[in-house]
């Protein structure tokens, strides 16, 4: 039986998954179709829509600097009232998972490698440790979680913050082995039984002995992002209960539970939609008629399928995740070949100081108002294709610290503008 659906989206990031959320409210069917993994797992969790621009100083009021960007930012692509949008179907979708609805303002998160950055939505499992709250902080390292240096990370945040920091590493309680995965440690909490020399411990009670005999005055604990992965809630509750004091995560780099958990939230959105998810397979070629794109190959191993569709968004993500990629010849977007603009000469690809404001960061196709990728003289590539997220060029997300709200804006414009268009 041939595939057909009204929208197909390519690639299950986060401007992927809004895309078929924003596509399957406007009433399309919609598949998604995503080949590894996508970037969550290795992003910190947190939301940023935008924390500098154009200085060191943070932005406070992301909304209101979003005017300011240049015209070929993809914020300014959509317009600022889609950015409001994306983020209040985020708060719907995503419900107790995350904090910060309730404010236009940037919060400050501590990161785990001791600095404060801006963000606009945060785990609400890093809610007690926000920057922006005072109060006497500990950190708490894991020997085998060397990611997180607590006392190192405490020692560049007292400085920049109006309460004190501390930070220990301890062990983790049982008799874990020393290479134990984040997530290893995570299940130790959720199943709250490990064995001890031969005995049987409460998890969660243990590691809270341990944490009590550094306490002081400290009035809130972080811990690195490894409190639970099913039972996070009750987790960190039951820490907090044994130590008097509210517990939060700081967010961490791969592989991130907060970005996991966020993951499946947002999965469990699809399902509910009714959007059909298929991923380990890539797209890797299409079939046109007329500027319009027909259909695209999925690699099924054996045998490429077509998978025929009204519309198609391309969410395949950026140089990290291969949805741009490079060769001797050029940057190239490798499934609909998409032009990329660059700079013919290559050494104004870079800027020689590595801070500097590096244009490959900005890589990535060019599109119109709607989304649609352009060819170099500015013309659609095809009719019926729109691009979200971070294969979209014009935006540099780490300097921007931008990269969810872009993902999350484009995502949910391209996937609305496309169920609008079904013919
Ligand atoms: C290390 C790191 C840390 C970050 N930290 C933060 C942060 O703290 N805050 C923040 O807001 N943002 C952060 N970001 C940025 C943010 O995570 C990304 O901007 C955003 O998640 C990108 O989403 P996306 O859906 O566009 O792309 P991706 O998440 O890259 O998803 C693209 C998907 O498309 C799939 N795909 C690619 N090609 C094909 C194909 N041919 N066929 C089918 N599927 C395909 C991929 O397998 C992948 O699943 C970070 C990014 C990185 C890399």
């Amino acid at each position: 039986m041939a595939i057909e659906d009204d929208v197909l989206v390519i690639g299950g990031g986060l401007a992927g998954a809004s895309a078929a959320l924003g596509a399957a409210r406007g009433g399309a069917s919609v598949r998604l179709v995503t080949h590894k993994e996508n970037t969550l797992r290795n992003a910190s969790g947190l939301i940023d829509v935008l924390g500098y621009h154009g200085s060191d100083e943070p932005i406070a009021e992301p909304f209101e600097a979003i005017p300011d960007l240049p015209d070929e930012h993809p914020y300014r692509k959509v317009g600022v009232d889609a950015v409001r949008e994306a983020l209040a179907l985020f708060d719907e979708v995503v419900g107790e998972l995350y904090e910060g609805g309730h404010t236009e303002r940037n919060a400050l998160s501590p990161t785990y490698g001791g600095r404060i950055k801006p963000t606009s939505r945060y785990p609400t499992s890093a809610a007690a440790g926000l920057a922006s709250k005072e109060g006497d902080t500990l950190l708490v390292g894991f020997e085998t979680v060397t990611a997180f240096d607590a006392p190192l990370a405490a020692e560049r945040l007292d400085p920049s913050v109006p309460f004190e920091v501390r930070g220990v590493t301890i062990a983790f309680p049982g008799d874990l082995r020393s290479d134990a995965r984040i997530t290893r440690l995570a299940r130790a909490l959720d199943a709250d039984e490990l064995t001890e020399r031969g005995r049987r411990v409460g998890t969660r009670e243990a590691l809270a002995e341990r944490v009590a005999e550094h306490l002081g005055d400290a009035e809130r604990v972080g811990f690195p992002a490894v409190l639970g992965d099913e039972e996070h809630h009750e987790v960190r509750a039951s820490l907090g209960g044994e130590l008097g004091v509210p517990v939060f995560e700081v967010p961490m780099g791969p592989p991130s539970l907060p970005g996991m958990r966020l993951e499946d939230g947002l999965y469990e959105a699809l399902d509910e939609e009714g959007v059909r998810v298929e991923s380990g397979n890539p797209v890797v070629g299409y079939t046109e008629e007329g500027g319009r794109i027909t259909a695209v190959s999925v690699d099924r191993g054996r045998r490429e399928i077509p998978y025929h569709a009204d519309q198609f968004v391309l969410a395949t993500g950026g140089l990290v995740g291969k949805g741009i990629d490079s060769s001797r010849e050029g940057v190239f977007e490798p499934v609909f070949g998409c032009h990329v603009p660059q700079p013919a000469e290559r050494y104004e690809w870079f800027h020689d100081e590595a801070f500097d404001d590096q244009p490959y960061a900005r890589f990535g196709v060019a599109v119109d108002g709607g989304l649609r990728p352009l060819d170099p003289e500015g013309r659609p590539e095809f009719s019926n294709l729109r691009a979200a997220g971070a294969v979209l060029g014009g935006y540099d997300m780490a300097r921007e610290k931008s990269g969810s709200g872009v993902s999350l804006s484009t995502g949910l414009v391209a996937g609305r503008r496309a169920s609008e268009d079904i013919q």
